[in-house]
């Protein structure tokens, strides 16, 4: 949790249908890995229902929803493909279709013991996806974010402050945030990363 955003504002937003198309992304893909947390969004998604039947027709308009969400500088939600669902496969269902054929073939671009593989989506708002692996022990040099920050982990350990993330544990960061996360061993880590810029 942070100051800015906790876990339970993004989970709240993604049943809104609120959040662009990274952070959704990053968020569905932890529904995936997160038993608890896919509970929690079943709670948010009934009570959003039930706030909803509860408001006059005319306020669910979509010429309001649309000037609301544009008032918010948000994208549209998301299509398809970042609902809720329950993952057996090593990656997340919602980010296939946002991987490469092979992941061992593809070109990552190497930087000392980190490895990073960019994924495009709507560049509508600025921000950067990728997925990191960082070798056994290796430390994501210290700093500091312009925006949120979020890092997925898919695989292995990553410590992060006092926090020690598991795969499916998720970080959240913001510009209050300096850090500098550090790969457990021995098998280091796999993380899904979305950061805002600029
Ligand atoms: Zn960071």
């Amino acid at each position: 949790m942070t100051d800015g955003t906790d876990l339970d504002e993004l989970l709240i937003a993604h049943a809104a249908g609120h959040l662009t198309e990274a952070v959704a992304l990053v968020v569905a893909s932890h529904l995936c890995l997160c038993r608890e947390s896919r509970r929690r969004y079943r709670i948010y998604e009934i009570l959003g229902g039930l706030l909803l039947e509860e408001l006059p027709p005319e306020e669910l308009a979509p010429e309001r929803r649309a000037r609301v969400m544009a008032a918010l500088g948000e994208d549209p939600p998301t299509a398809g493909g970042t609902g809720i669902r329950r993952c057996e496969n090593p990656l997340p269902a919602p980010l296939a279709p946002y991987l490469p054929a092979s992941l061992s073939a593809a070109e990552w671009r190497r930087s000392g013991p980190l490895a990073e593989l960019p994924l495009s989506f709507a560049r509508s708002r600025r921000g950067r996806l990728c997925l990191l692996r960082l070798d056994p022990g290796a430390t994501v040099p210290p700093h500091s974010h312009v925006g949120i920050e979020l890092t997925l982990v898919l695989e292995g350990r990553l410590r992060d402050g006092d926090r020690v993330l598991e795969a499916g544990d998720l970080a959240i960061a913001d510009p209050a945030i300096e850090h500098a996360p550090r790969a457990g061993e021995p098998q280091g880590c796999l993380c899904l990363l979305f950061a805002q810029e600029g």
